[in-house]
């Protein structure tokens, strides 16, 4: 099939080099300086395989950039819309940037005869983008398929799904969606366009709300000297809930899970439904960074004029993506108290924020601080020499804030003198 993607961020990338390993022609557009890096294989987004496959699809033919979405669409078989549906400062999911595209479609007066809406949109929008291509005379039909993948693990899980949605309505449009994943091995729902819509924001709010969870029970562990990891353990046990997404932490960050639980609990209210779980989710998830700094402005007495060291800046490992990564909240709060803040993250690179001072190393990050955080659980911080980071540091107070660190290394480095080590959701050691 020919297929043109609007929208060559991390979604449509992914999914532009994907569609080519699996033999479809495909032609990403974008706006010009993106394309222009892509053209030159320079990719701002860290993914696994991903610029392999894109040099391979390229030297194939089978992946082209393009600037002008009208040109690059003509004579496609399918066009898929992937570009960013953030929130607006009232809650509501901004969709300009679907607008924008629809808007270049109306202008030209045509369109593919198949619109794939990749973009995660709320509840209603793609019966209201087919309605309105159709009164413009566009013969076409609006699908939605919604994209599931976690940066990190990007290209596995487009290739690799749990599942894969079509909500459309037409037999033809279920052919061509079945016939643009041939070749990925995974059950596929068919069903209406609204259910897959709410499908996508159901999800991500229950992954969101098991997170939560896990760090709602985590406050209880801390106040009766548990432990949240071996309570999770027992409760994850248990196949109807499941081991994943129960990592007590300092919350979620990432471009979806608050993005889509306001988009989600906005689209409650328009039809007068509060959606209590998922409120409480939000406020559960702001509450990690505040509480984890009160912890360490308790020991500290007076925070002004103190270095924080911080390990890990984007909002998880394995990605160079720091869209509300908690980093930000903490950073935030830091400046609020006259903290000084020093960071390392092995991916993120030239980030400039007021009040960091961002390093080459994690021993950096020690040297001289007066308490050093663990913010992303990247596998190379389980693999510090932790000894040395502690003696490094001018006061020893460690907020292991991912519970990263073994018993085994805990027990070694409460041996140095002045050591405290404050975990989630576990008594602290000293
Ligand atoms: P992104 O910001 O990384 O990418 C969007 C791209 O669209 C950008 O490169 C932007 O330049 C481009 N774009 C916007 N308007 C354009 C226009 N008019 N012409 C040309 N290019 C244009 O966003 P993303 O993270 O890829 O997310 C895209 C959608 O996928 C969102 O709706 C998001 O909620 C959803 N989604 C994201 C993830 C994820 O992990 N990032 C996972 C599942 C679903």
């Amino acid at each position: 099939m020919r297929i043109t993607i609007i929208g060559a961020g991390y979604v449509g990338l992914v999914a532009a080099v994907c569609l080519a390993k699996l033999g479809h022609i495909v032609t990403a557009v974008d706006r010009e300086h993106v394309v222009q890096d892509l053209q030159d294989n320079h990719l701002s987004i860290w993914e696994s395989n991903l610029f392999d496959m894109l040099v391979i699809s390229r030297s194939e033919g089978k992946l082209l950039f393009a600037t002008d979405l009208i040109q690059a669409s003509a004579g496609a078989d399918a066009l898929m819309i992937a570009v960013g549906t953030p929130t607006r400062e009232d809650g509501q999911s901004d969709l300009s940037q679907v607008e924008h595209v629809a808007a270049q479609l109306f202008a030209a007066g045509s369109c593919p005869p198949l619109v794939i809406m990749k973009s995660t949109v709320p509840v209603g929008t793609c019966d209201k983008l087919e309605q309105s291509l159709q009164a413009a005379g566009i013969r076409t039909e609006v699908a939605f398929n919604p994209e599931f993948l976690r940066q990190g693990s990007a290209v596995k899980d487009f290739m690799h799904p749990d599942r894969i949605v079509f909500g459309c309505h037409s037999r033809q449009a279920e052919a061509k969606l079945r016939q643009l994943y041939h070749g990925i091995d995974a059950p596929i729902q068919v069903c209406d366009r609204r259910s897959a819509e709410l499908i996508k924001y159901a999800s991500n709010a229950f992954l969101a709300m098991k997170i939560s969870f896990a760090n709602m029970i985590s406050d209880v562990c801390e106040g009766y000297e548990a432990d949240i990891r071996q309570v999770m353990e027992g409760v994850g046990a248990d196949r109807r809930i499941g081991p994943h997404f129960l990592q007590a932490g300092l919350g979620y960050g990432g471009s979806c899970f608050s993005k889509d639980l306001q988009s989600l609990l906005t689209s409650g209210k328009a039809i007068g439904r509060s959606l209590p779980l998922l409120e409480a989710t939000a406020q559960i998830n702001e509450e990690r960074i505040p509480q984890m700094m009160d912890k360490l402005i308790a020991l500290w007495g007076n925070p002004r004029g103190k270095r924080l060291g911080v390990l890990g800046i984007s909002f998880k490992p394995q990605t160079n993506d720091v869209r509300d990564a908690p980093f930000l909240t903490l950073v935030q709060l830091c400046h609020l108290y006259g903290i000084d803040v020093q960071a390392y993250d092995p991916v993120v690179q030239h980030l400039s924020m007021k009040g960091v001072t961002q390093v080459d190393s994690a021993f950096e990050v020690s040297a001289g601080a007066d308490a050093v955080i663990i913010l992303t659980e990247w596998p190379q911080f389980i693999e510090l020499n932790w000894v040395l980071m502690v003696q490094l540091m001018n006061q020893r107070i460690l907020l292991d804030g991912r519970n990263i660190l073994s018993d085994a290394m805990i027990a070694r480095l409460i041996t140095q003198e002045d050591v405290v080590y404050i975990p989630v959701g576990r008594p602290v050691v000293h």
